[in-house]
């Protein structure tokens, strides 16, 4: 972390979070830079083509995208190098400001990536609904970025071991069999109980995908699909 340096400090060559090499490109209008709303000559680039369309985030540069100050968006790797982030929505997320709360993370917004889209996605209760420091609650998949989830309710939820929880209290019982809290608890001070199911079903795909193995798909490709959902699992 410690090549996030201030922009007059920046070296002019670096390796990416790929691993590739990425030099500052050149040009100082601020709206060549895709959607990072930098001029290039802030910018790294590592000069890959990639295929995909979504690659780009802007909407404006050419295809094939190019991760060059030609084309003007960085690809994600490129553009964590500038201390933003790309989000799973595959939208720019930048860190906050000193104003604002931080909406239901309980972190302040600097800590936290905004893409700015309206996404409705306030789970305070007090946020406009635009993915903003000023707002509040970054959006589910910014959320995620700094290691939070969103439960299928809305909730937002914090990792603890290896179960994700919510901290609300649990519709109806907890089907455990154990004297188990009221709430969806983990170990933390906040109590003790089960995840709710909610918050039970995230972040276990490798049990969803030992279900289906019932089904007719032939096992190499289920061992291959497994072993893959693993690998994001652990990450
Ligand atoms: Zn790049
Ligand atoms: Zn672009
Ligand atoms: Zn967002
Ligand atoms: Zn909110
Ligand atoms: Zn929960
Ligand atoms: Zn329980």
């Amino acid at each position: 972390m410690w090549t996030k340096g201030r922009k007059s400090s920046l070296p002019k060559r670096t390796v990416n979070l790929a691993g590739y090499d990425a030099k500052l490109g050149t040009g100082s209008s601020p709206t060549s830079g895709g959607d990072t709303g930098l001029p290039p000559a802030s910018i790294y680039y590592c000069g890959r083509t990639f295929p995909d369309k979504k690659s780009c985030r802007c909407w404006n540069c050419p295809f094939p995208f190019v991760c060059g100050p030609k084309s003007g968006c960085p690809c994600a790797e490129c553009v964590e190098l500038l201390g933003f982030r790309v989000n799973s929505a595959g939208d720019l997320g930048k860190p906050g400001g000193s104003l604002g709360d931080g909406g239901d993370t309980a972190m302040t917004p600097q800590n936290l990536f905004y893409c700015g889209k309206w996404k409705m996605a306030c789970r305070c209760g007090t946020c406009d609904g635009q993915c903003g420091p000023l707002s509040g609650c970054p959006c589910h998949a910014c959320v995620e970025l700094v290691g939070f989830r969103v439960n299928r309710d809305g909730v937002l939820c914090r990792k603890e071991g290896e179960m994700w929880y919510c901290g609300k209290k649990r519709k109806g019982k907890c089907g455990c069999g154990e004297d188990c809290g009221e709430k969806c608890g983990g170990s933390g001070p906040r109590g003790n109980g089960c995840p709710c199911e909610a918050c039970s079903n995230i972040g276990q795909p490798i049990e969803e995908k030992l279900v289906d193995l019932t089904t007719t798909e032939s096992e190499s490709r289920q061992m291959a699909g497994l072993v893959k959902k693993f690998l994001i699992a652990t990450y």
